[in-house]
């Protein structure tokens, strides 16, 4: 299978690199994306062989470019290129791993062209879940969640017609500050923010798993990757992220699916499906483990995920909108110039400022994105101000 990798300089996708370069017999990297991680993606295309590599934040740089050619890789430059790779004839399946919103535009159009996606750029689908389906749906498109949460309710459905789901059960860590007292928020740091006790991610999502806006993003993603309406979406703190989601069935059985945490074992069923292919995960020894346990969130400390469900429930433009003013409050807060408890209330005002409108088609999403960002950034400057 040819195999393109959208984000691979990332956390993902070094995971997914990890996994495809234990079965070669498999896979064949045909494309290797970065934003403007040059070297790094270099390292990579000298490891991986792929036939192009996109730096996509970059412009045409001769030198650069005569440097990939040495590995026989053509280096394409700018954000264009995304989507020449992810449509490319040769191309049959994507790991669509750009964080954030930038990956809409590429993981929208492997989508439309009928690829196999990867799933792991949970905001596109939290910005544009109804149209990204839809796109998906006309081309034949399969897509597999790659999310943990996500992949393991993909893994628990099995096929199972929705009328015999009662509901989803999302699992969450609670994050690093799960247990600090709440008038300790406000004081803690980016470098503790992205300590997560139990994940190693990128930057960005880290933030996400503290603030548990990423639970939110999340409950959004279920509800359009598997077709169920919000109030049979639920979410519980798991501390020890052993048991990765369940579902639970109208006579009462619930069927959850449990690995260590390690985002190779989702990206290995993924690449593999519907076989089932070795991820170099460590096998879960239960009984090292000793105790699974479980708890309501709370929601004074993570209001997050509240904004979350309400976004969702007021439709439209409101989660596109959400998803925008949490980037720029996290990218705020990770450069220093936003209090940790300052991304929630950014969000909270971002939204009751601006109007959700019908996201109809792409210009109307990335409208209403560019709009969020505008006023997020104001709301971040007069705070600092
Ligand atoms: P990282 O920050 O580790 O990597 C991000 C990747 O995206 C890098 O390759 C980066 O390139 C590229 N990138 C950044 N900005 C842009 C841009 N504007 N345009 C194009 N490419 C860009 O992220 P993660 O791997 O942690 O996360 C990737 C996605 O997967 C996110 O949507 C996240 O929510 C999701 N996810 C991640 C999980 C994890 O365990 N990490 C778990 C579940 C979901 P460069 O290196 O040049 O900056
Ligand atoms: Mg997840």
């Amino acid at each position: 299978m040819n195999l393109t990798v959208l984000g691979a300089t990332g956390s993902i996708g070094a995971s997914t690199l990890d996994v495809v370069a234990r079965h070669p017999d498999r896979y064949q990297v045909l494309a290797l994306t970065a934003h403007a991680a040059a070297e790094p993606l270099l390292a990579l295309c000298r490891s991986h062989r792929p036939r192009y590599a996109v730096l996509s934040g970059v412009g045409e740089d001769r030198d650069l470019r005569r440097r990939f050619s040495e590995t026989r890789t053509e280096l394409l430059f700018g954000a264009g290129a995304l989507e020449e790779v992810v449509t490319h004839d040769a191309c049959q399946a994507v790991m669509a791993a750009i964080v954030g919103a930038a990956g809409l535009p590429a993981t929208l159009a492997a989508a439309a062209a009928g690829r196999r996606v990867l799933l792991a750029n949970k905001e596109a689908l939290v910005m544009a879940g109804p149209l990204f389906m839809r796109a998906a749906h006309a081309a034949g498109a399969k897509l597999l969640p790659i999310d943990s949460e996500h992949n393991a309710v993909f893994q628990c459905l099995s096929g199972n017609p929705l009328r015999s789901v009662r509901r989803i059960v999302l699992t969450a860590s609670g994050g690093p500050f799960r247990a600090l007292p709440l008038d300790g928020l406000d004081g803690v740091t980016p470098e503790q923010a992205c300590a997560h006790p139990n994940w190693v991610m990128g930057r960005k999502i880290s933030v996400d798993s503290a603030t548990m806006m990423n639970k939110g993003l999340e409950v959004i993603e279920a509800r359009w990757l598997f077709d169920v309406p919000p109030e049979r979406i639920e979410v519980v703190i798991h501390p020890q992220s052993i048991v990765h989601s369940l579902v639970e069935y109208v006579d009462g059985s619930v069927i959850a699916q449990l690995s260590n945490p390690d985002m190779r074992v989702p990206i290995a069923h993924a690449l593999g499906f519907p076989e089932r292919i070795a991820s170099g995960a460590t096998p879960l020894d239960l009984g090292a483990i000793g105790q699974l346990s479980f708890e309501r969130p709370d929601h004074a400390r993570f209001p997050c995920l509240q904004l979350a469900y309400a976004a969702l429930r007021a439709g439209g433009t409101a989660p596109t909108l959400l998803n925008a003013a949490n980037e720029v409050a996290v990218a705020a807060f990770l450069a220093g110039r936003l209090p940790f408890t300052g991304i929630a209330r950014v969000i909270d005002e971002t939204l009751n400022d601006l109007a959700a409108a019908p996201a109809g088609d792409l210009a109307a999403v990335l409208a209403a994105d560019a709009q969020a960002r505008r006023a997020a950034s104001a709301l971040v400057m007069a705070r600092a101000a």
